[in-house]
This record gives C-alpha cells, sequence and structure tokens, in this order.
C-alpha cells in the first residue's frame, strides 16, 4: 500500500489519544507522528515519545525556516508537526497519522490534498463533559477551558472526509482501521445516509 497521510482531529476529551495509541499498537503498518509542543509534560508523558516539548524560542526557530507543515495556538500553547518527522515516518513506507486539532487540519488539507481527514466525535455532552472532568490530569480551569472550546469545535466535523462518533472504542478503533486500509467509504461525510445517523446522533442535547 502506498504510504498516506491521515488527518485525526477530535474535540478534547473524546478518546481521540487512546485510539490513535491502539491503532498503532496494533497495525505495525502504522505509526504517529510526533508533534512539537510548549506545553510542559504531564506526570506519564515522555520527551520524544509523546511530544517533543520544547521552548517558545526552539518553538519560533523552528517556525522560521518553515520546518512545519502545521502549527496552531491550542488552549495557551502552541503545537505543530515537523515536516521532517511526516516525511521520514512516509520513508518508511508506513501509513501517517498527524493527531492534531481542526485548525492544523485545515492547514493539512490546504498543502496535502491528499492527506485523508477523520473527525472523532464524542457519543454525548453529557459525555464529554464527564470524560473531561474524570480525567484528573489537568487544572479545573484547564478542563473549563476544554470543555467550552471542545463544544464549538464538535461543530467542526463536516471539514472533514470521515466521521465517527466514538461511542464503544473497540468498534470506533474497528471503523478507524477500515478508513486507513481504504474501506471506509461508509464512513464518509459525503455518504447522506452517515451523516444523517451522525446529526441526529450528535444533534440531541444542547451543545
Ligand atoms: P494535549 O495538550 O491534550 O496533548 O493536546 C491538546 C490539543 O492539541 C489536542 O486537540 C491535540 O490533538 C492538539 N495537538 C497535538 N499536537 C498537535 C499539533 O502538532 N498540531 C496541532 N495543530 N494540534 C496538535
Amino acid at each position: 500500500m502506498t504510504p498516506r497521510l491521515f488527518v485525526v482531529s477530535a474535540p478534547s476529551g473524546t478518546g481521540k489519544t487512546t485510539i490513535v495509541k491502539r491503532l498503532v499498537e496494533e497495525n505495525p503498518g502504522v505509526s504517529l507522528a510526533v508533534s512539537h509542543t510548549t506545553r510542559p509534560p504531564r506526570e506519564q508523558e515522555q520527551d520524544q515519545r509523546d511530544y517533543y516539548f520544547v521552548s517558545d524560542t526552539a518553538f519560533d526557530e523552528i517556525r522560521g525556516y518553515d520546518g512545519f507543515l502545521e502549527h496552531a495556538d491550542v488552549f495557551g500553547n502552541r503545537y505543530g508537526t515537523s515536516r521532517r518527522e511526516v516525511n521520514e515516518k512516509l520513508a518508511s513506507g508506513r501509513q501517517v497519522i498527524l493527531e492534531i486539532d481542526w485548525q492544523g487540519a485545515e492547514q493539512v488539507r490546504r498543502a496535502k490534498p491528499d492527506a485523508q481527514c477523520i473527525f472523532l466525535l464524542p457519543p454525548s455532552r453529557d459525555e464529554l463533559e464527564k470524560r473531561l472532568r474524570g480525567r484528573n490530569t489537568d487544572k479545573p480551569e484547564v478542563v473549563e477551558r476544554r470543555f467550552s472550546e471542545a463544544r464549538h469545535d464538535v461543530r467542526k466535523w463536516t471539514d472533514f472526509h470521515y466521521v465517527l462518533v466514538n461511542d464503544d472504542i473497540d468498534e470506533t478503533c474497528r471503523r478507524m482501521s477500515k478508513i486507513l486500509k481504504g474501506d471506509g467509504a461508509q464512513y464518509a461525510v459525503s455518504d447522506e445516509r452517515h451523516r444523517a445517523r451522525v446529526e441526529e446522533l450528535i444533534g440531541a442535547g444542547d451543545w
């Protein structure tokens, strides 16, 4: 299979990191591009495995030589995908996943029109709130900010090629694997029936 670039975006708290991690573990032909960030590491996070944790100065330096394929400010920190990371991973012959926010996805769509963009949605507003509050890794004010932005980010799904509602991790991983294998047409945003189902699912409740 020709190595391709996939973008996975989701409102914070949807379960994106868990799903992408599992996909990469279960599929040797898939790799995750490690992003750069100026956010401080969380307790369990490791430099170069979870992120390249860098200073503002180092981030600016990479920006200065146009080293980022995309970059964005998210929740007051800066995040970016380096061109080098993506090119090296693609050259290794594997499918490459970028786990980035919707602003980054927009930039990738422009820079790499072949990239396939997948949006994950939480099953409901209540469920999203529960997941964010139950996380215990962020301060309360950070959780509040993430929740209010997540409610806004949910609306971005129609800009993507594929959309999945994460109501079951196993099922979402299975569907995502299908998309990665080029066999996920039934989850395309352009599929009227799928779109209607998703609208019904997330339409319920006050976002
Ligand atoms: P977190 O701080 O929870 O690890 O990530 C916060 C948000 O930043 C998530 O939506 C995540 O997908 C996004 N993000 C992580 N890396 C990148 C990146 O390289 N570029 C962009 N645009 N967003 C990123």
